[in-house]
């Protein structure tokens, strides 16, 4: 069993303790998946601030790539509304909503954003890995600690915190 080093918990574990990254020169990925959910645990909303960020810094290849992958999915995307109707019958009983062709736009939105916001934390995640640091939340600040161990303070966090100066572009 292949054994791999996570840098955060500076422990080896076998390789089933990874998530899978297809990028990465070992196919893992850097963290092991008790420290990648303990991060996200810990850290939901400086990530939700940082995606929002990446969002607002990228909407227009986000609406490319949302755009391009309706267009190469438009047949499964039929079949997936299908489902999601199908599985969801009982809600749209109670909003006596049926299969008409408003609600299956309605669906389509309701798929895409889903799918859309699925494909966006895989990208955000990638980037995380591949920069070779995380971003956490430490003593009221928004720190980068890198592999090494090494902290570098980003932004203060305040209770009220404006995200508009913070891009991703600073982070990279
Ligand atoms: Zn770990």
């Amino acid at each position: 069993m292949q054994k791999k080093y996570c840098p955060k918990c500076k422990e080896t574990k076998s390789s089933e303790y990874f998530g899978k990254d297809k990028r990465s020169k070992s196919g893992l990925q850097v963290y092991c998946k008790s420290c990648r959910k303990k991060y996200r645990q810990a850290n939901k909303e400086t990530i939700a601030i940082n995606q929002k960020a990446y969002r607002q810094a990228n909407k227009e290849t986000i609406a490319t790539q949302e755009k391009r992958w309706r267009q190469a999915n438009k047949e499964g995307f039929a079949a997936q509304q299908k489902s999601y109707y199908e599985s969801n019958k009982d809600v749209f009983k109670r909003r006596h909503m049926s299969s008409t062709p408003e609600n299956i736009v309605y669906l389509t939105k309701r798929l895409t954003s889903r799918r859309a916001d699925r494909a966006f934390e895989e990208a955000f995640e990638r980037a995380m890995n591949d920069v070779g640091y995380v971003v956490e939340a430490r003593d009221g600040w928004v720190v980068k600690v890198h592999e090494n161990g090494e902290i570098e303070r980003i932004e203060r966090l305040e209770a009220q915190q404006d995200s508009s100066n913070f891009s991703w572009s600073t982070l990279g």
